[in-house]
Formats: structure tokens, C-alpha cells, sequence
């Protein structure tokens, strides 16, 4: 009999120690928490590991993808393209614009969009398209900018993608495009919560820099440090309350640090997953590329074939939950939700697909390779046991 473990075992956890603890303290003793020197320090060290021109940080990555929409001309009436399988953050961006957010399919094996998802869709009224890197796994980004029309922007959803390489080996964020990432607090850098925009148009990066402090032309913090320039505000558009902190600035500059040791715990947990898994292998597939460079492992998606073992999607999830295995569901489909379904919609048949298999498990850099193990064995027992009892 498999013991069933005391704690729960989240699907992401954060990763911290006492150097994230220590950066918070100094921030807070020094008496400036807000926006200032910190966050300016953290976006040109992110700007540098991406290889990004411009990096502004803001309060999400919701934030991040709404703005970026926002700088790229998109309002309403106007379509933007965006996968069904996500986040509801990626459409309602488009949402608060006003415009109409049109769901498209994904690939069954990498579960996220082409070329060949994207295009049927295309209309006149279609101003953007936003990718995801779904799960982590980076998309080509020059095959897809190659496929649409100059005039339609691409906005990238790099929620789970940080540390990842698209094809040519870049990093995700230096395609040149607004690519969003998110601070979240499970995401693969944490901050609690935050998101930035990198990008390489250095006016596009001003606009974003004002909208995201109500539209001050200059910052909060360098009035402060130069008192003479503190009455001109040079309000010129209306601007939003979405800045990033110092408080949470101090934490990401000490998880960047430590990134690359959390990508290779999360590479050594998926490789681990793979091996464990391999014998299962008529009921279970991993998202492709998961183990690959182009892969930040944020999440660690299994399809599941479930139709010889006689349980669905849901039930396995609540019976791993019943064994403390945070295992999820990423996610259900937006075109299945009441606030983004439409009538005149295609259909999907992709993302139904997935939809009735997919099963997110636990990953994440404070997680062990016994905490694997004990997954992977309830994994097997559940679905052994299931086809017995048929
Ligand atoms: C987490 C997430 C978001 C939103 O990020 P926030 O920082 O929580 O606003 C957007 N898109 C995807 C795919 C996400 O996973």
C-alpha cells in the first residue's frame, strides 16, 4: 500500500530562501518601497538576461498584455487572435479595449497555435494576434511573422516562457515584438506578483513607461531625487496605476540570480517525470519539446488517454488531489466560457480534444525528486487499479 503523504504538493510553488528574505528587508529598512531605483535596477538586469533593449516592469503580466495591445494601436472593433487553451487574462486584454477577442485552435502534440490554427481566421477588422508560449514551450516566432499579413502586430504571452529559447536559440523576449511576462506568484519568477513588457521600440517603451504611472511623463521616484523637476508632471494622455515596486523589484533581482538553478531543478523534475512515466506510455504523452531548450517547464501538461481505463479527466484530478498531489487543469478552454463563447465561433476541435485529457502536474524549483516519485507511483496505481475494477 503507497502511503499517502501528510502535506499537499502544489502544481508551482515558489522557490524561495533568505537572500529573497534579506533583498526584501534591505528595500524596506532603506524607506523606499514604491517604484524607484530597485525596479529600474531589475528591468536593465532583465533587459540584459533577455536581450531585450527595453524592459518596463508593470503590476501583471494582465497588465502587461492589456497595455501592449494598447501601444500597438488595438481598440474597438478590432479583432485580436488569441488561442482558446489559456489564461483568461490573454483575451480580456483585448476585452477592456474594446475589441472582440477571436478564439483559434491549437496543434494537438504541441498544444499551442500555428500558422494553420491562426489564419483561417484572419479578417479584415484583425488589428493583433496574441501567442502563447504555452507551458513554457517557445513558439517560432519568425515562422509566425512570416505567415500574417505586416499589418496585423503579435503580441507574445510569455507568462510561462521566461528562461526559455525560441528555435534559433534566443531568448524569449528578443523577437522584437511586446512580449508579456508574468511575476505571478507560482510562475518560474516570482515576485508575488508583477509582469513586464520587453520589447525594442524605445518609443513604444516610453508610452509604456507613462501609461503605467497614470501618465506622468517622468517617474514618481526620479522627482523625488530631483526635487527641482517635482511640479512638472507633463500629463499629456490618461495613463493607468499598474507600476511594479521596489518591494517586489528586490525579490526578482535575487530570482533571476537564482534562475538558472530553478530551470535546471525544473529540467531534472521533467526528465525524471519522463523516465518514471515511460512504461505508461500507451496512456500517457507529454506536451512535445517539454524536454527541450525551447521548454521553461513552467507547466508540466500530460495528455492522458482515458478511454481503455474507464475514468475520466476530472475524476483522475480529484483522486490525485485525494493523495495531496496538487495536480490541475491548464485550462478550460475559453471558448467553452460564457463571457468569450459566440454563436458564429469555429469550432476547435483540437482544444475539445485536449481538453477531455490534459492534466497539469506538479513542477516547480522547490520540489524534490521524491516528491516525483511519490506522483508518478500514484499515477500508476490509480490508472492500474481503474482498469481492473472495469
Ligand atoms: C499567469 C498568466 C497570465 C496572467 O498573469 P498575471 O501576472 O497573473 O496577470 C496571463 N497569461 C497566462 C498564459 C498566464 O499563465
Amino acid at each position: 500500500m503507497l502511503e499517502k503523504r501528510p502535506d499537499y504538493l502544489p502544481f508551482g510553488k515558489p522557490d524561495f530562501t533568505d537572500e529573497e528574505i534579506a533583498a526584501v528587508t534591505r528595500v524596506m529598512k532603506s524607506g523606499w518601497i514604491g517604484m524607484g531605483p530597485e525596479t529600474i535596477a531589475f528591468e536593465t538586469e532583465l533587459s540584459e538576461y533577455i536581450g531585450a533593449p527595453e524592459v518596463v516592469t508593470v503590476n501583471s503580466c494582465t497588465s502587461a498584455l492589456f497595455l501592449a495591445l494598447l501601444v500597438e494601436g488595438v481598440g474597438p472593433g478590432d479583432e485580436v487572435i488569441v488561442p482558446s487553451l489559456t489564461w483568461c487574462a490573454t483575451a480580456n486584454a483585448a476585452l477592456y479595449l474594446g475589441a472582440t477577442p477571436v478564439l483559434c485552435d491549437v496543434d494537438p502534440d504541441t498544444m499551442s497555435v500555428t500558422p494553420n490554427t491562426i489564419l483561417p481566421l484572419v479578417t479584415s477588422r484583425t488589428k493583433a494576434v496574441i501567442v502563447v508560449h504555452y507551458g513554457g514551450l517557445a513558439l517560432n516566432m519568425a515562422e509566425l511573422r512570416a505567415a500574417l499579413p505586416d499589418r496585423i502586430a503579435l503580441v507574445e504571452d510569455a507568462a510561462h516562457a521566461m528562461g526559455a529559447r525560441y528555435p534559433d536559440g534566443t531568448m524569449v523576449g528578443a523577437s522584437g515584438n511586446p512580449v508579456c511576462f508574468s511575476f505571478y506568484a507560482n510562475k518560474n519568477l516570482s515576485t508575488a506578483d508583477g509582469g513586464a513588457v520587453a520589447l525594442f521600440d524605445p518609443e513604444k517603451a516610453e508610452r509604456l513607461r507613462s501609461l503605467r504611472m497614470s501618465g506622468l511623463a517622468s517617474h514618481a521616484w526620479s522627482r523625488f531625487l530631483k526635487p527641482s523637476s517635482a511640479f512638472s508632471f507633463g500629463i499629456a494622455e490618461l495613463g493607468y496605476k499598474m507600476n511594479f515596486t521596489d518591494l517586489q523589484a528586490s525579490i526578482g533581482r535575487v530570482q533571476l540570480r537564482r534562475l538558472a538553478h530553478m530551470a535546471e531543478v525544473r529540467k531534472q523534475l521533467a526528465d525524471r517525470y519522463a523516465s518514471k512515466l515511460a512504461k505508461l506510455h500507451n496512456f500517457i504523452r507529454f506536451q512535445s519539446e517539454a524536454l527541450t531548450l525551447r521548454h521553461a517547464r513552467h507547466l508540466l501538461v500530460a495528455f492522458f488517454e482515458l478511454h481503455d481505463i474507464g475514468i475520466d479527466r476530472d475524476e483522475l484530478v480529484l483522486a490525485l488531489r485525494a493523495q495531496n498531489i496538487g495536480a490541475s487543469v491548464h485550462y478550460g478552454p475559453l471558448h467553452l466560457q460564457p463571457l468569450y463563447c459566440r454563436a458564429d465561433a469555429a469550432p476547435l476541435p483540437n482544444t475539445d480534444l485536449l481538453h477531455r485529457g490534459i492534466v497539469t502536474l506538479p513542477i516547480s524549483a522547490a520540489m524534490t525528486m521524491e516528491d516525483v516519485d511519490y506522483v508518478c507511483a500514484h499515477l500508476e496505481t490509480i490508472l492500474m487499479q481503474k482498469r481492473k475494477t472495469r
